[in-house]
This record gives structure tokens, sequence and C-alpha cells, in this order.
């Protein structure tokens, strides 16, 4: 069993006294779902010293390995990649839809569904190499229609239904729509093998190696 803290949209005051009282001593990984600020991230990383996989929200700035505010020190940013961590499968797709024609992490339909393709190449190889199907997509949109909302800046992305399709990962943990959902029951979704979480404002979530 892996347990994990996620996290996204919007920093929790009360995690600061939660993560330094022990709170969280048995977490094994923390999953950054988007549209936080990256020191609230490297901050919970050196008080629990587990390793970050995160991707960026439309909040986030460019991703730059040489420029300390533009990604998380510590942590990886899994946005179209993989990994394998504690008998997991991982992988990440940053973004939500374009909103704004000077946004950045913002992608119309068709540019997420390139991302889509991009990833799901990268998913069959390593699908080969870790013997096994994808266990958790960590997204920043949630897909269309699940979770999602009416206005254009939180449409949820059609290329992460097709991923959920393709790929059917066990768990899709996203971000992104909050301003409208204080239902707590709409915040978990299942479809086929998945089961759709909204993480906001954070969630601990404990997996099983699913073998
Ligand atoms: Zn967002």
């Amino acid at each position: 069993m892996t347990k994990i803290l996620a996290l996204s949209d919007q920093v929790v005051d009360r995690i600061y006294t939660l993560a330094t009282d022990g709170h969280f001593r048995d977490v094994d990984l923390i999953f950054g779902c988007g549209d936080l600020p990256y020191t609230y991230l490297e901050y919970l990383v050196s008080i629990l010293n587990v390793p970050l996989y995160y991707v960026p929200g439309n909040h986030n700035p460019v991703y730059n390995p040489y420029r300390s505010l533009s990604h998380a020190e510590g942590g990886l940013n899994l946005d179209l990649k993989t990994a394998f961590i504690q008998g997991l499968y991982l992988a990440g797709f940053g973004g939500c839809i374009r909103y704004r024609p000077d946004g950045v992490n913002q992608y119309t339909q068709r540019q997420a569904f390139f991302r889509a393709y991009n990833l799901i190449i990268r998913l069959l190889s390593s699908q080969i190499r870790y013997g096994r199907k994808l266990d958790v997509l960590i997204t920043h949109s949630p897909p269309f229609g699940i979770h999602d909302e009416e206005s254009l800046a939180h449409q949820g992305l059609r290329a992460l239904n097709l991923l959920i399709r393709k790929a059917q990962p066990r768990y899709l943990l996203h971000g992104h729509t909050h301003f409208y959902r204080n239902n707590l029951e709409d915040a978990v979704t299942q479809t086929g093998r998945t089961t759709i979480m909204n993480i906001f404002p954070y969630k601990v979530i404990e997996i099983n190696d699913g073998n």
C-alpha cells in the first residue's frame, strides 16, 4: 500500500501545521496536480522527505529547469512523462483548455490531442518496460464532461477521455475545477477501470500495488 498526499490549486495554511506536527509522516509520495506555488510543494518535500511528482497548471509559469521559480526543486515535472516509483506506474498531463490567447500551459482541444498522442507513444513503451498498465495519471485539467464546467476556462480536455480509454489508468487525479464545486460527492467518479478524483485542495489517498 502506497500512501499519497495529493494537492492542487490552493495553498492550505493548515497543511504547514499538519506537516510539521507529523500528521503526514507515513506518506510515501507527494503528487501536485497543478496551480500551486512551487515553494509550497518544495516546503512539503523538505518536511516529509519523500519524492514529489507534479504537473503544471495554467497558473504556473512555463517550465524551465534553469529558472528556480518555474519548477519545484526536488520534484519531478511529470508533464507528458512516465515514471515508476514504489511499485506504481505514473504518467502526467499538465495544463488545461486554452481560454486566453496568451495563457501558458493552455491548449486547444486539438493541441491537447497532439499532446495525448505523444504521451500514448511513451505509455506504450513504458508499459512494456514496467510490465504493467498505468496506475496513476496525474493531470491538472479534468476530462471533458467529468467534474468540469460549462464556462470555457473550466471545460475539461477531451484528450483526457482518450487517454482514459487507451491507457485505462487505475486513477486519474486532477485539479483546476474548484470554484463551483463544494459537493464532495461530486469529487470522485468511476469510469471503467479508472477512478477519477478531484484533488482540490488536497487529499490523502492509499493505493495498493494492484498485483
Ligand atoms: Zn487551473
